[in-house]
């Protein structure tokens, strides 16, 4: 797995650096594909549930599961690319959203409360530690500055499935669920909107919106519980 989560990292550091005005997320998606390609790993993504694509990815005011198609990125756009690579039988998954070119601040203040989500839902994952734990952790970092978190949609457990038990909400209570315990691997991925958590499925049946058509953005890494901080696999 931790092969698997190096693959996802290199590939999106390479796909980061390509984000630009004028590509096409397209454009990003067949440079997912060569890359993976190139590291030895399968994408995870396609196929799965019928998914046309390697990556996805979700511009502005779409959450998660993008398409990658003739849409060009324009300046000051956000787009989220969420990838995951299957090596030697065990999957990785990460998501991060970048700016295209310049953004406005609002845009560029939702990317570093997402992020700080996730660096604190990190924080409460640890040995003995309840899944609740994490969500509460997701949840209260966004609301106390005034973000919304998004409920239909969740981490996971990770490992020879891409989506396995336990799915992990970014909202919740601590102190309930199941005991976190050494050695458990998880996807903890935050989605944030600027707004209203409520979304709406797109009519491609995968891209997920905000209701009210705030900006919504999305990081995640796959992670290992550990008796301390929990080791980041998603990492190059
Ligand atoms: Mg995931």
């Amino acid at each position: 797995m931790r092969q698997a989560g190096r693959i996802v990292a290199i590939v999106l550091e390479v796909l980061t650096r390509q984000v630009r005005p004028g590509i096409k997320t397209k454009d990003l998606d067949i440079m997912a594909a060569r890359e993976i390609e190139r590291l030895g790993a399968k994408p995870s993504f396609k196929g799965y549930r019928e998914f046309p694509a390697n990556l996805c990815t979700s511009v502005n005011d779409e959450i998660v599961h993008g398409i990658p198609g003739e849409r060009i990125l324009d300046e000051g756009d956000i787009v989220s690319l969420d990838l995951g690579a299957i090596f030697m039988g065990f999957h990785g998954d990460a998501a991060v959203t970048v700016g295209v070119g310049k953004i406005s601040s609002p845009a560029r203040r939702l990317l570093e409360i997402t992020e700080g989500a996730l660096k604190a839902s990190m924080a409460a994952a640890r040995a003995e530690a309840r899944l609740g734990d994490i969500s509460s952790a997701i949840q209260n970092y966004a609301e106390s500055r005034n973000y919304s978190v998004v409920r239909e949609y969740s981490g996971h457990g990770i490992g020879r499935e891409l989506h396995e038990e336990p799915q992990i909400p970014n909202f919740g209570l601590p102190g309930t669920g199941p005991v976190l315990k050494r050695g458990m691997t998880f996807a903890l991925e935050p989605m944030v909107n600027a707004g209203d958590w409520h979304t709406r499925l797109g009519d491609d049946h995968w891209t997920v919106f905000t209701a009210d058509g705030s900006l919504s953005a999305h990081f995640e890494h796959t992670i290992v519980i550990t008796e301390a901080e929990p080791e980041v696999l998603t990492t190059v």
